[in-house]
């Protein structure tokens, strides 16, 4: 099999038939985590919509994505996002950050339609300050954005999976529907109605030795920051069905080291201007996820959250533990199968 047709049979493998009904009523998953508004630390009330899902999965798909084993198999209809919003608003006690993911754009109409879109965001309106909602750039334009802008009291947060400003990292590794340039220009849009652009930062795509991923995400802050409100550094972790996991289990591919985490921030920092510079690794300290030797993963990972919160990066420079030796080695000289 060809690597498109691979890619393309993996991502048809991961979205589901067609759901039921019942199941269309229930969101996927919701939770509340530790957030920061400016100076502020706040709860953030996050909720994941099912819906149809990426469209992106289905032509082509990320090598690291497997989001779409979240979604429906069809779009929802309104009635059915109407019934997740009321289940997801009987959990919500006013926290002032909202998140709401959809494995995919929640401004793609076969996604979220127009009108569910705006009661969604009309529904946390004179509650939360701030809410947040991901999309592919190409649906980031006024005509999806004004009438949501002008349904919210606080500030609207658009955030694109930018990944990488390396335009072949991008395309040849990532697998992304677009290039840098015009996930940038929908930051470019999305600020020029006034509205906050959160950019996310992939660390460590496949192919990049732990060296060129951690020079790639670091390049890719300077290259962003200006154009954004706030960088997200999302190292990589091992999605079910994925080109990704495929290369980890052939011993080709090892999740990032935390040390590259707390490398990208604190070099990061310096070139972030004013935006704001994050990183809540997803399955931090697990095999299938960023994590280092085991004994110092939870200390790292404290100090990773706490150091997004404050926006204070130098506690970051006196960590230590002896498995940094390990990860100075593996910066270049990545041995096929070995897991350290
Ligand atoms: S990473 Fe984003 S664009 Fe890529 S397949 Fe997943 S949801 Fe779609
Ligand atoms: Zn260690």
């Amino acid at each position: 099999m060809t690597a498109p047709s691979l890619a393309r049979a993996i991502a048809h493998d991961r979205r589901p038939d067609a759901a039921s009904a019942a199941d269309a009523r229930r969101f996927v998953r919701q939770w509340v985590e530790a957030e920061a508004i400016g100076t502020e630390r706040v709860p953030a009330f996050v909720l994941i919509l099912k819906t149809k899902g990426c469209y992106w999965a289905d032509v082509k798909g990320c090598s690291m994505c497997g989001y779409a084993k979240d979604t429906l198999g069809r779009s929802a209809t309104p009635e059915e996002l109407r019934e997740q919003t009321e289940r997801a608003l009987r959990l919500y006690h006013g926290e002032p950050y909202v998140k709401i993911y959809t494995s995919g754009s929640f401004l793609d109409d076969r996604e979220v339609d127009p009108r569910s879109r705006e009661r969604l965001v009309a529904a946390f309106s004179g509650t939360a300050r701030r809410l947040l909602f991901e999309t592919l750039p190409e649906f980031a334009t006024p005509a999806t954005l004004e009438p949501l802008k002008a349904g919210f009291s606080g500030e609207l947060e658009v955030a694109l999976g930018v990944e990488t400003t390396d335009p072949v990292v991008l395309s040849r590794f990532v697998n992304k529907n677009a290039g840098p340039d015009e996930y940038l220009a929908a930051a470019d849009r999305v600020r020029a109605l006034g509205l906050r652009a959160k950019a996310y930062l992939l660390l460590k795509p496949p192919y990049l030795t732990e060296g060129e991923a951690i020079e790639d995400t670091v390049r890719s802050i300077g290259d962003a920051s200006a154009r954004v409100d706030a960088l997200s550094i999302n190292p990589v972790h091992i999605q079910n069905g994925t080109v990704v996991e495929r290369l980890y289990h052939r011993g080709r591919y090892r999740t990032p080291w935390l040390w590259s985490v707390v490398e990208v921030l604190v070099r990061g920092a310096g070139h972030r201007g004013s935006a704001r510079l994050v990183s809540f690794p997803t399955a931090g300290g697990l095999r299938r996820g960023p994590h280092n030797c085991g004994k110092c993963d939870a200390r790292v990972l404290a100090a990773i959250e706490e150091a997004s919160l404050a926006q204070h990066f130098e506690p970051l420079t006196s960590l230590d533990c002896a498995c940094r030796t390990v990860w100075t080695e593996s910066r270049t000289l990545e041995p096929l199968g070995v897991e350290a």
